[in-house]
């Protein structure tokens, strides 16, 4: 790969399976023994809050037992050492990124590590439950949810990734399904505008087809070679 100066990576629930943490898509079609329409949507929330705080506060709690697996820390090097341009979008809403040392970094489906005031509109780190239904500590309404993106809901920083993608040499899409719009849309925007295009995944996902290249694998393993590689060259 020459001339590649500006890097945009997408991650996805793949990078994190090694570290413990589930992916999305399991063999049911379930979530940890929900579908996805109970628990990751505005309408699930409005319906059974509490089942949805619950749900939140248990993978909440369960990622901060989680720990950076080599895809993380390879990504992290690649941030520190790569001179050009790099993003890293990711869609994942655990903090394994940032744990590992990634610092262009963005969260597009938001965090699980926050909560956010709907009434006051404030987001606050935040690490224990919400189920009790605590009060925001700015406004003190009990009016605070978890700071994720659920289904039917607008992607955060949008804008930032469109920019990112507009400068793009080499878009890369880390475990990830291509299922979830719009960030799969995303390798089409990078094709169009003359990237090269490469998938790191462990089988080929639905987009497979729309990569110059596609590298099977467990992202522990691709991801590690691929940064030795593109920092080697
Ligand atoms: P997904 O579950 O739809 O797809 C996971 C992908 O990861 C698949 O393509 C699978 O082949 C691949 N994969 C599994 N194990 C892998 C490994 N060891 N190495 C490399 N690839 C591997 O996930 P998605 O595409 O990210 O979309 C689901 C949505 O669910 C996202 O929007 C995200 O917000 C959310 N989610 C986040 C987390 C997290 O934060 N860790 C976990 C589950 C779901």
């Amino acid at each position: 790969m020459t001339g590649i100066r500006n890097i945009v990576i997408l991650t996805g629930a793949g990078i994190s399976a090694e570290s413990g943490i589930d992916t999305f898509r399991s063999a049911g079609g379930l979530w940890e023994n929900h579908r996805v329409e109970d628990v990751a949507t505005p309408e699930a929330f409005a319906r059974d809050p509490h089942l949805v705080q619950r749900f939140y506060d248990m993978r909440r709690a369960a990622i901060q037992e989680k720990l950076p697996n080599p895809a993380h820390f390879a990504l992290a090097r690649l941030d520190a050492e790569w001179k050009g341009g790099l993003l890293v979008v990711t869609q994942n809403v655990d903090d394994l990124h940032e744990r590992a040392g990634s610092r262009r970094l963005l969260h597009m489906h938001g965090e699980h590590l926050k909560a956010w005031c709907t009434l006051c509109d404030i987001r606050h780190p935040w690490r224990g439950p919400l189920a009790g239904n605590p009060p925001c500590p700015s406004c003190g309404a009990h009016a605070l949810r978890p700071d994720v993106v659920w289904f039917g809901e607008m992607p955060y920083r949008m804008g930032e990734i469109y920019a990112a993608l507009r400068e793009v040499d080499l878009f890369v899409s880390i475990g990830t399904s291509g299922a979830v719009y719009p960030a799969a849309g995303f390798v089409q925007n990078a094709v169009e505008l003359g990237a090269q295009t490469l998938e790191l995944n462990l089988e080929a996902s639905q987009g497979s087809h729309m990569f110059h290249e596609s590298r099977l694998g467990p992202a522990s393993e691709v991801v590690t070679a691929w940064v030795e590689e593109i920092l080697g060259a």
